[in-house]
């Protein structure tokens, strides 16, 4: 059966890259009739947090990746926290330290740093060439009678390889001439990562490992404890790195890289799982636009690029945007007018005029933040405008004065404002006949209209627009008159 897991460390936010990853594992489950495993790698205790656990729990639920087994709904192969397995570590390591694969080493520290010394003096690589990897019993039993402290060694084959074939990397071998021996259990009992890592796979039952490219040099020692234990190696696919767009390691300095920052930026879940699967995958054509079901549907980890993707903020925007204007209305109404309600800028969160604003005003923004700005924008329209910009008035100049004229003399008779009452065919009646008096139609009314009428030379839909701006002077649902 098909087992993968995301084994995120609760050491600080999601980030992009963890997030891929936990998407590739969750789209290969899914797309496999799989189980999707959730397991947290607390090991290093003085840095991993609670809240960074919980913070990490909340960011892969807000993105839809609901996992099978883990923490808070258990599963059949927990504990689902290193820090409640350490039983099974050394359960294991006793194993390994009966088999021979792992011996103690009574070497004290200073001891080890003068190896790594002359090692270096000789230039040779920095391996462990202490006496313990082949001390006697008797040895060994003195130094226990003595209370010595002691770590659990690996004993490394002195040569030859290891060789995984990686899924998305092809054969990626090793030599062991250069490994040493290393440490497995530290002498005050704390089981090292790669350790842990290896029995939680091999216990888990992980069939595969789909992880970031820094865990290739882990995946060589990993291998190594696979094979002691006796258990069978899980098939490996180490993914890309993630690019800043000058190609150098996505980190901080390049903005926004945390799963939190961009959904409180008011990015959607299932935009932000498109663009992140876009990171280093397509399904081949020039299709790009993915729901989350869809991806599941069409994911192959054969189609997962080996080189580098690069993060690129605007795209990820502009993907947002088309999303946007995929949410069912109804839904993007509640979503848009819930934020103007708490933001204060109508009184009402739904209702005709919200979601005739909402309407009107979703193709001009990306983000559902931007609803803001585009409504107060909106509802800074002077019915008319004092022409400031000087883009404007030169567009304008000369054809501007008449039909100010007319708009003026509509406004003061009350000629506009009625047909603004009867809504969109009274709008539409009004600016034909206007157009009709003055001898212009198409852009030659409809620029200085808007102009005159919203202060903007660009805008949504002007008739729409003006209707709702109209309908808004009438109710008392806009809370605040922004200008
Ligand atoms: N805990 C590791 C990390 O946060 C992942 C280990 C793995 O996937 O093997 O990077």
């Amino acid at each position: 059966p098909i087992r993968v897991r995301f084994a995120p460390s609760p050491t600080g936010n999601l980030h992009v890259g963890g997030a891929r990853t936990a998407l590739f594992n969750y789209l290969f489950a899914r797309s496999k009739g799989g189980k999707f495993v959730l397991r947290i790698e607390d090991t290093d205790l003085e840095r991993s947090t609670k809240e960074s656990e919980e913070a990490l729990l909340r960011d892969l639920s807000w993105l839809g990746l609901d996992w099978d087994e883990g923490p808070g709904i258990g599963g059949d192969y927990g504990p689902y926290r290193q820090s409640e397995r350490n039983s099974l570590y050394k359960e294991y390591a006793h194993k390994l330290l009966e088999s021979g694969h792992v011996y103690r080493c009574f070497c004290s520290n200073e001891e080890l740093e003068k190896m790594k010394e002359i090692a270096k003096l000789q230039q040779l690589p920095p391996v462990y060439t202490g006496k313990w990897a082949t001390a006697t019993g008797d040895e060994v039993e003195k130094e226990l009678s003595k209370g010595t402290p002691f770590t659990y060694r690996f004993r490394v084959p002195k040569e030859g390889s290891v060789k995984i074939n990686d899924l998305i990397r092809g054969e990626v071998s090793w030599n062991l001439d250069t490994l040493g021996d290393f440490v497995v259990m530290r002498s005050n009992g704390q089981p090292v990562y790669n350790f842990c890592v290896t029995v939680d796979d091999a216990t888990m039952a992980i069939s595969h490992v789909i992880r970031a490219e820094e865990h290739l040099p882990n995946t060589l020692r990993q291998a190594l404890i696979y094979k002691a234990l006796g258990f069978p190696m899980p098939h490996f696919a180490h993914v890309s790195l993630i690019l800043a767009p000058d190609r150098s390691k996505l980190s901080k300095r390049h903005g926004a890289t945390s799963v939190g920052q961009f959904r409180e930026m008011g990015y959607l879940p299932h935009a932000m799982v498109n663009y992140l699967a876009l990171l280093g995958w397509g399904d081949g054509t020039e299709n790009e636009f993915f729901s989350l079901d869809q991806l599941v549907e069409k994911f192959t980890i054969s189609r997962v690029n080996k080189s580098g993707a690069v993060f690129d903020s605007t795209k990820l925007r502009w993907m947002n945007g088309q999303h946007l204007r995929a949410v069912p209305s109804e839904e993007l109404t509640r979503l848009i007018g819930d934020r103007w309600k708490t933001m204060g800028i109508l009184k009402e969160s739904e209702g005709p005029l919200v979601d005739e604003a909402v309407q009107l005003l979703k193709d001009g923004i990306d983000l559902i933040k931007d609803s803001d700005k585009a409504l107060t924008n909106l509802l800074s329209y002077p019915l008319l405008a004092t022409l400031t910009s000087s883009e404007c008035k030169s567009l304008l100049e000369d054809k501007l004065s008449e039909v100010s004229t007319s708009l003026l003399a509509a406004y003061d008779s009350g000629e506009l404002l009625g047909a603004l009452e009867e809504g969109h065919s009274g709008w539409q009646k009004w600016v034909k006949s206007i157009g009709k008096s003055l001898k212009r139609k198409g852009k030659s009314l409809f620029m200085p209209l808007r102009v005159l009428l919203t202060g903007k030379l660009h805008g949504p839909d002007m008739g729409a627009s003006i209707l709702l701006l109209h309908k808004a002077g009438k109710s008392d649902a806009v809370a605040v008159e922004a200008g």
